[in-house]
């Protein structure tokens, strides 16, 4: 018998298939990041078995605390903001830790990069780490403003930090759907800028857009990693 989680997990890989396909795309080209921010390991272990490899998480230690309880072969992204002083921590603890992907400053960068060169037992090799931009201009998101800035970064990692392999940009977007499109729009203008200046082809720099509302809409619109929590694991209890 399937479980709930299992049943979702389905159900939203198919939904990201049939999106992948409307917009000529294939499904491969789509990566699903199960987003189990609060969620026991427990449901995690249903997915897994489910053939999820690629899990989310937002909060340090949450992730240090679930990382040695799943199978090795996980993939896991760091999806939170990140405090410079906590790089190390992530690194160290989570050897098949493969992407952050919110990384906003040079000094975090810088911190990465170096954690990864000290680490000993690290099993993902180069980390990959996305810049964080902030398209909605809400002073409570993370991330830089669309522009030089994002620039600027993506070239001190790509020039400054071998350590770290730059694969994106990843943005939040705003909660009402009206105004998404807009800021995934702003999305692939910040690539165009950034694959421009750093003689990049578009495909090697990922747009790490969409979530349980409106990840098809993003896929259709060039996501190449969907960030899916509540939709795969039920809503979330912030007790
Ligand atoms: C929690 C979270 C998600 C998943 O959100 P859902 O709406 O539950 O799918 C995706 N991205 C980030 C950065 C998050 O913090």
């Amino acid at each position: 018998m399937m479980t709930t989680t299992a049943k979702n997990l389905a159900d939203v890989v198919a939904r990201v298939s049939a999106a992948a396909r409307r917009a000529s795309r294939k499904p491969e080209a789509v990566r699903l990041v199960a987003v189990s921010k609060t969620k026991p390991v427990e449901q995690l272990a249903e997915c897994y078995e489910a053939g999820q490899r690629c899990f989310g998480e937002n909060y340090v230690q949450e992730l240090v605390d679930k990382a040695p309880r799943m199978p090795s072969d996980v993939s896991w992204h760091f999806i939170g903001h990140l405090q410079s002083n906590k790089a190390k921590l992530i690194v160290d603890k989570v050897p098949n830790l493969t992407a952050v992907e919110t990384v906003d400053s040079v000094k975090l960068a810088n911190k990465l990069n170096g954690a990864v060169e000290a680490a000993t037992e690290r099993s993902a090799g180069a980390l990959r780490v996305m810049v964080q931009v902030n398209t909605s201009g809400e002073e409570s998101k993370h991330g830089l403003a669309p522009g030089a800035d994002v620039v600027a970064l993506a070239k001190h990692i790509v020039e400054n930090c071998p350590q770290l392999a730059f694969s994106g940009l990843m943005t939040i977007g705003m909660p009402d759907y009206t105004s998404k499109p807009e800021n995934f729009e702003t999305l692939k203008k910040c690539r165009a800028e950034v694959c421009a200046a750093l003689g990049l082809n578009e495909d090697a720099c990922e747009l790490s857009m969409g979530m349980s509302g409106d990840f098809e809409a993003a896929i259709e619109m060039g996501s190449t990693n969907v960030r899916v929590g509540s939709t795969i694991f039920g809503a979330r209890n912030y007790a």
